[in-house]
C-alpha cells in the first residue's frame, strides 16, 4: 500500500500572522480550521453544550455562540469551561458583553464594527482587557450591518466598503498596540465576497475568517460557500472557514471539512470514487455507492474506494484506488491495490468491499496512516 503521496497544491498560502484561539492556532502555517455557530439560546446552557458536543463530534474546531442579552453573558463562564473546543462570543450592539466574554474565559470575541455604538470610545479598554487575557478579537464586518458612514460613502456594501470598515476598526486597535486580530468581511454574494477578501488579503497580514453570509438553505449555501471558498483558498487566502447554512450546524461542519479535503488542504478521509452511471452501467451504481458509503461511514483512514458501473473506466479507476469494484455481467471484480483479488456475484459486492475495506483500514492504522 505504501504511504500516500504528497497531495497536489493550488497555491502557496498567503503569509499571515498567527493568532491563538484557545488551543487552536489560526493563520501563519496553522492548518485551516473549520468553525460553526450554535443555534440554541446561549442562556440555555444544557442545550448549548449539547449542541457544542455534537459539533465537536462532527469535526468542528472552533464554535461561536451569540450573546445578545445579560442572561447569555451570564452563561458564558460555564459554556467556555465545559466546551471541548474553543468558544468565541459573538457580540453585537453592546460593548459591555465584550468584557463579560473576556472575563468568562472565552477563547476569542467577535465584534461587528457596524453596529457597536460608542464602540470606538471603548477600544482602548477592550484592547487592554483582551491583551491582558490573551484573547484575540475578530473584527467581523457584515454586508447587512455595514457602518452607516461607509454605506453613505459607497452607496452599498461594495468590497471596498467592507474592507475599509474592517481596516478602520483594526487601526483603532492598532493605536493601542493591539494586533491580536482576525478579520472577516462577509457578503451573501460570492463574487462580492471573493473580491472583498482579495483586497483585504493584499492590504494586511491579519489571518482571515472566510464566510459567505446568509448563504441560504443547504443546497444553495453549500454551493455558494464551496465556490467562494474554493476561489479564495485556491489563491492561498483564508485561515479559518465557516459555511453558513439554514440547516443544522453540524451540516455546516461537514461541508466545511469536505471543501478543505477537496482542495487537498486537509488530508482526505474516506473517499468514494463512484461513476455517474450511464447507458452502459450493468449495475445500480447509485444504490451500490450509497450502500458502500453507509457501510464505511465514520472510517477515519484516508481510504479511496472506487465504485464503477461497468468495465469501460471501471478497472482503470478501481486500480487507482485502494480498493474498488468494476461491475459487469451480474458480477463484480474486486480490486485491492490494483490487483483483482476476486470476482463475486452482484449480491456480494457490498459486503465484500466492506470486508476488504476493514482489512485495509486496520493495516493503515497499524502503519500509522490515519487522518
Ligand atoms: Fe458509464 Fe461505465 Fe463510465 Fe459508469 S464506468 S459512467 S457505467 S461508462
Amino acid at each position: 500500500l505504501g504511504m500516500p503521496s504528497v497531495p497536489a497544491k493550488l497555491a502557496e498560502r498567503r503569509v499571515s500572522r498567527k493568532i491563538q484561539v484557545g488551543p487552536v492556532a489560526v493563520g501563519g502555517d496553522a492548518p485551516i480550521s473549520v468553525q460553526s455557530m450554535t443555534t440554541t439560546v446561549t442562556a440555555d446552557i444544557g442545550a448549548t453544550l449539547q449542541q457544542i458536543a455534537e459539533l465537536t463530534a462532527s469535526g468542528c474546531q472552533i464554535v461561536r455562540v451569540a450573546c445578545p442579552s445579560q442572561d447569555d453573558a451570564d452563561a458564558l463562564p460555564v459554556i467556555a469551561k465545559k466546551s471541548q473546543i474553543p468558544v468565541i462570543a459573538d457580540i453585537h450592539f453592546q460593548p459591555k458583553y465584550v468584557f463579560a466574554a473576556i472575563d468568562a474565559g472565552c477563547a476569542a470575541v467577535r465584534v461587528n464594527p457596524g453596529n457597536i455604538r460608542q464602540f470606538d470610545d471603548k477600544v482602548k479598554e477592550i484592547a487592554r482587557a483582551a491583551s491582558d487575557a490573551g484573547v484575540p478579537i475578530r473584527i467581523g464586518v457584515n454586508a447587512g450591518s455595514l457602518d452607516k458612514r461607509l454605506l453613505e460613502k459607497y452607496g452599498k456594501a461594495t468590497p471596498e466598503a467592507l474592507v475599509e470598515s474592517a481596516l478602520w476598526e483594526c487601526s483603532l486597535f492598532e493605536e493601542h498596540g493591539f494586533r491580536d486580530i482576525k478579520i472577516s468581511v462577509k457578503h451573501n454574494d460570492p463574487v462580492v465576497m471573493v473580491n472583498a477578501y482579495r483586497q483585504l488579503a493584499a492590504q494586511c497580514d491579519y489571518p482571515l475568517h472566510l464566510g459567505v453570509t446568509e448563504a441560504g438553505p443547504a443546497f444553495q449555501g453549500t454551493i455558494k460557500s464551496a465556490v467562494a471558498f474554493g476561489a479564495l483558498l485556491s489563491e492561498g487566502i483564508g485561515d479559518t472557514i465557516r459555511v453558513s447554512l439554514s440547516a443544522p450546524p453540524a451540516e455546516e461542519v461537514k461541508v466545511g471539512i469536505q471543501i478543505l479535503e477537496s482542495l487537498n488542504l486537509r488530508q482526505r478521509r474516506l473517499e468514494i470514487v463512484s461513476c455517474p452511471s450511464c447507458g452502459r452501467a450493468q449495475v445500480d451504481v447509485y444504490k451500490l455507492a450509497d450502500e458502500v458509503t453507509a457501510g464505511l461511514e465514520g472510517m477515519e483512514v484516508p481510504l479511496r474506494v472506487a465504485v464503477m458501473g461497468c468495465v469501460v473506466n471501471g478497472p482503470g479507476e478501481a486500480r487507482e484506488a485502494d480498493l474498488g469494484v468494476a461491475s459487469g455481467n451480474g458480477k463484480g471484480q474486486i480490486f485491492v491495490k490494483g490487483e483483482v483479488i476476486k470476482t463475486v456475484p452482484e449480491s456480494k459486492i457490498v459486503e465484500t468491499l466492506i470486508d476488504e475495506a476493514m482489512k485495509i483500514a486496520e493495516q493503515m492504522e497499524k502503519d500509522g496512516i490515519a487522518s
